[in-house]
């Protein structure tokens, strides 16, 4: 597998690379230099195929060479050891459940899979790889599962300090070994901007090996591509072939990963796109222009995003033209009563307590439906547990609530964290005094 950047697409370079940095130099994304498609038997005997399996076949298919199979197969099996169900709520609605792994969030899938990949590709005598990532909540905790006993890494999260919620907060503050956090005294940007620092330090750069974990990585971005495969899997022993997939996107790597997907031959009617008041990407599909601006808070907030990084991606799978965009993706906004009154529909309607990102993909899969009436089985993603976020559900509706096994064990553990100051001096003194 070859990648070039987004912004020269006379660049290549190696997987192993592209994982490693990220980012290339020029700011573009990384893409791979050809798109694979799955062989057409694959998809129409999908439904014998488990998680796994779909996973080893979909990963090998891109990655090619660069990991050979049978050490793919390990990571995929070490990596995604947990289910990703599509229940139905009524006949033609279903919702595909991301929230089965450690930290109850679909960014597990990436994480797993990426700390993996980069296990692998550290060889022995390498010096440690130093990872270091900034969480407004559920990326950490994915990271930190993810990463969590991983030989030859170490993970520093910068979280803010009361601003995420108690279970987030246990599962970044609880994991030890080679797991750091660090509460920093700001907001999530704030802890953006000193790990941006630190990356851009040349001084500790020679001191540490630094790599970054967000979410543009493409060894994040590959596994995501496996529940949409594992979706239309489920779907089709059930005799459904149609699907339309509603994505609650902030960043746009979830949905991103469907479109690649679909660009590998996974037949999917359509996207949607469901965003919480930061809808840049909505009112980029509707205008042609992109027109970013600073985040603003909701209840969905791991979807607080003003300018998605990934999107430039999915504008690359597209040639950069509009109209073929709104071919595949149509995109809603929603605000927090909307969001609320969601979540009580969901609730009320179907007995299912689904979290406020959930709840957004709910809303665009109906108001989707509404337009088109033709016959598909609408399936929305469900990124997160509601045990993550109670502060955005309702109080009676929360109490409704199951918590996840494992949740409890969490709790009773010691938070192992430090206090930092959004200081970049405090930051680099912690990160070279503690090596
Ligand atoms: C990260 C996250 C999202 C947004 O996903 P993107 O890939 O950034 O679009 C949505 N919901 C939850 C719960 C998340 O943690």
């Amino acid at each position: 597998m070859k990648l070039y950047s987004t912004n020269n697409k006379d660049l290549r370079v190696s997987f192993q690379d592209a994982v490693f940095n990220s980012l290339p130099q020029d700011k573009g994304l990384y893409m791979p230099e050809v798109i694979p498609t799955l062989d057409p038997l694959f998809i129409k005997n999908i439904q014998q195929y488990s998680l796994q399996e779909i996973a080893l076949t979909v990963a090998s298919t891109l990655i090619g060479d660069d990991i050979p199979k049978e050490d793919l197969k390990k990571i995929v099996e070490d990596a995604i050891n947990f289910d990703a169900p599509v229940k139905f709520l009524d006949a033609e609605t279903g919702v595909l459940e991301l929230f089965h792994g450690p930290s109850y969030a679909f960014k597990d899938f990436g994480a797993r899979f990426m700390s993996r990949v980069m296990g692998y590709f550290s060889k022995d005598g390498d010096k440690l790889l130093d990872v270091l990532v900034a969480t407004s909540g559920d990326t950490g905790g994915a990271v930190a599962s993810g990463f969590l006993g991983v030989e030859g890494t170490r993970v520093t999260i910068l979280y803010p300090k009361g601003k995420v919620s108690k279970v987030q907060e246990e599962q970044l503050t609880t994991n030890g070994q080679n797991i750091r956090a660090l509460e920093v005294e700001g907001t999530f940007d704030d802890c953006q901007a000193l790990v941006k620092q630190a990356f851009n330090d040349d001084e500790l750069n020679i001191e540490l090996r630094l790599t970054s974990a967000n979410s543009i990585n493409i060894a994040r971005l590959i596994p995501q591509t496996f529940y949409y495969f594992w979706a239309y899997a489920q779907l089709k022993s059930q005799g459904v072939n149609e699907v339309v997939f509603t994505v609650p996107s902030g960043n746009f790597g979830n949905i991103g990963a469907g479109l690649l997907a679909y660009k590998m031959g996974l037949p999917v009617k359509h996207f949607v796109a469901g965003t919480n008041v930061n809808d840049t990407v909505p009112r980029f599909l509707a205008s042609g222009l992109y027109n970013p601006k600073p985040s603003v808070q909701t209840l969905a907030n791991a979807m607080d995003v003003g300018n998605p990084s990934n999107w430039v991606r999915i504008q690359d799978l597209f040639d950069n033209e509009l109209e073929k965009l709104n071919g595949i993706i149509s995109s809603y906004t929603y605000d927090d009563t909307k969001t609320q009154e969601a979540m009580r529909e969901l609730f009320e309607k179907y007995n299912y307590v689904a979290c406020p990102h959930t709840a957004i993909a709910y809303l665009a899969a109906k108001a989707y439906k509404a337009e088109h009436a033709v016959e598909y089985a609408s399936i929305f993603l469900s990124t997160a547990h509601p045990c993550k976020f109670p502060e955005g559900i309702d109080a009676d509706i929360f109490e409704k609530v199951t918590y996840p096994a494992g949740a409890e064990d969490l709790a009773g553990k010691p938070k192992l964290a430090e206090p930092l100051a959004v200081s970049y001096d405090d930051f680099k003194a912690y990160l070279l005094n503690n090596k």
